[in-house]
């Protein structure tokens, strides 16, 4: 019997490098963005500024939970902290 062999066409599965897009995920890991202190999402605003006492403190509002938090150096401040910092002279 005539060996019927047909030699497989060897299909060369294209490698299709699909580069990852650029940006979406990945991010210097090295952060110095503030975070925000509810959800964790980096997605916020931040803002500097002083209290009517001259604090200054770091504003942090978030885009994905739309949580607030408000900062100084000493550590995280309470709005009515805030409030009241900004009432006293
Ligand atoms: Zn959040």
């Amino acid at each position: 019997m005539p060996a019927a062999d047909t030699p497989r066409a060897a299909r060369r599965p294209r490698a299709a490098r699909t580069a990852p897009p650029l940006g979406s995920l990945t991010q210097a890991a090295h952060r110095e963005n503030a975070a925000c202190t509810h959800c964790g999402s980096e997605r916020v605003t931040q803002l500097t500024m002083s209290l009517t006492d001259g604090t200054p403190v770091q504003f942090v509002s978030c885009h994905v939970c739309e949580e607030r938090s408000w900062s100084s150096a000493a550590g995280p401040l309470s709005v009515d902290g805030i409030l009241e910092r900004s009432r006293k002279r």
